[in-house]
C-alpha cells in the first residue's frame, strides 16, 4: 500500500473549487486516463476510475484517502463508459469504498455488467470476417481464445490483461439518459449522451459554469469508432451536439485541459471527415476492396485488425447511406463511386 507522498504516482491537480483531477504519470493508453474527484459536504464523487491494475488502484486509493481521511464516504461513482481503461478498477474499488450509487448510461450498463459482450462493441467478430475474407488468417501456436495477437484467434479479455489493464465488471445501480441531471454539491450536470466511441458514452456539461467533461470523445487524440458504438455518424452527432453549448473549457479523460473547445470540435470534425474524402478520391481513380482501403490508412497488419477494420467500415456504411458509393455482390467485394 502507498504510504506516503512521494510514493504517489501522477498528479492531483486542482481545476476549480471542489474539482480535482488525478492524473495517471504514464501517457500512454490505456494507463492514462484520468480521473476527475469532487468534494463536497456528503463526501467525494469520482468521475471514472482508470485501469484494474494494482499500482493504479492503491494510487486512486490513496489520494482518496489523503483528501478524505479514513472516514471516507464515497456518494457517486459516475462512469464515462465501459471501457477497462475508465472502470477497470471498479472491482477492486467498490467493496473498498462502498459508493451510494454507480451511474452509467443505460447502453453501456450491459457492458459494465459483462464486459466480454465489450467484443461486439468493439466489433471484433466483423474484423475477424475481414481478415479471414483477405484470405490471410494467421497461424497461433497459442490457444485459440486465448491471445491477445492481433489475428484469427485474438480475445479481447486476454489483450486487456496483458497490457495490465484488466476487464472489469460492475453492477451499476444508476442508469442515465440524455438530458438527466446529476448533482454533485454546487455542480449541476446535463447528461450529454455522445456515442461513436462507445454506444452508452456520456459527457457531462456543467451550463453555469460551462465546462464539459468529455470522456473520450474529445481530447489529446481524436478516438477510434465501430458501427456497433455509434460509428462515424454517431460521433460526428456528438460533436454537434457538443458545438451547441457553451463552453468556456474542456476536460477530457485523456490529456491536458482543453482551453479552446471549439478548435478541438473542429479539429476533430476534420480528420473525421479527412477520411470520406481520402476515400472517395481513391475510388475516383478505380473500384477497391475493403482490403485495399485499409491500407490507405494504415500501414500496420495489427492496427488494421483493430481500430482499422471498425473505423473503415464506419465510413463505408456513412458513404453508403450517402448514396455516395456502392459495392458490387460478387467477390471479392469491390466498392466503387456512384
Ligand atoms: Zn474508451
Ligand atoms: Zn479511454
Amino acid at each position: 500500500m502507498i504510504q506516503n507522498k512521494s510514493d504517489m504516482q501522477g498528479q492531483l491537480l486542482d481545476i476549480m473549487d471542489g474539482l480535482k483531477v488525478l492524473k495517471p504519470s504514464s501517457p500512454y493508453w490505456p494507463q492514462s486516463a484520468n480521473s476527475y474527484i469532487f468534494e463536497d459536504v456528503e463526501g467525494l464523487t469520482l468521475f471514472d476510475v482508470g485501469c484494474g491494475s494494482i499500482s493504479s488502484v492503491e494510487n486512486l486509493l490513496w489520494v482518496i484517502k489523503r483528501l478524505a481521511g479514513d472516514s471516507v464516504k464515497i456518494t457517486k461513482i459516475i462512469l464515462s463508459h465501459a471501457h477497462p481503461d475508465h472502470m477497470g478498477g471498479i472491482e477492486t474499488l467498490v467493496p473498498e469504498l462502498k459508493p451510494e450509487s454507480i451511474i452509467i448510461h443505460e447502453l453501456d450498463f450491459p457492458f459494465a455488467l459483462n464486459p466480454e459482450k465489450l467484443q461486439f462493441s468493439f466489433d471484433i467478430p466483423l474484423c475477424k470476417k475481414r481478415l479471414k475474407e483477405k484470405g490471410d488468417i494467421e497461424n497461433h501456436s497459442d490457444t485459440p481464445g486465448n491471445s491477445g495477437k492481433k489475428g484469427a484467434s485474438f480475445d479481447l479479455l486476454y489483450y486487456f490483461n496483458s497490457v495490465n489493464c484488466s476487464m472489469s465488471s460492475v453492477k451499476a445501480n444508476s442508469i442515465v439518459r440524455e438530458g438527466d441531471n446529476i448533482q454533485i454539491g454546487s455542480y449541476n450536470f446535463d447528461v450529454i449522451h455522445t456515442p461513436g466511441h462507445a454506444p452508452g458514452h456520456i459527457s457531462l456539461y456543467e451550463r453555469k459554469k460551462r465546462f464539459l467533461l468529455s470522456g473520450d470523445i474529445l481530447g489529446d487524440i481524436v478516438a477510434w469508432y465501430s458501427p456497433s458504438s455509434g460509428g462515424v455518424i454517431g460521433y460526428l452527432k456528438s460533436l454537434e451536439k457538443i458545438e451547441t453549448l457553451d463552453l468556456d473549457f474542456i476536460l477530457p479523460s485523456h490529456g491536458d485541459i482543453i482551453s479552446d473547445p471549439n478548435k478541438v470540435i473542429r479539429k476533430t470534425r476534420k480528420e473525421l471527415l479527412k477520411r470520406d474524402e481520402l476515400i472517395l478520391k481513391s475510388l475516383k481513380i478505380r473500384p477497391k476492396t475493403f482490403h485495399e482501403l485499409l491500407k490507405l490508412f494504415f500501414d500496420s497488419p495489427s492496427v488494421q485488425f483493430f481500430p482499422g477494420t471498425p473505423i473503415l467500415e464506419s465510413h463505408l456504411q456513412k458513404l453508403r447511406i450517402e448514396g455516395k458509393i456502392k459495392s458490387t455482390n460478387f467477390q471479392p467485394k469491390k466498392f466503387f463511386l456512384v
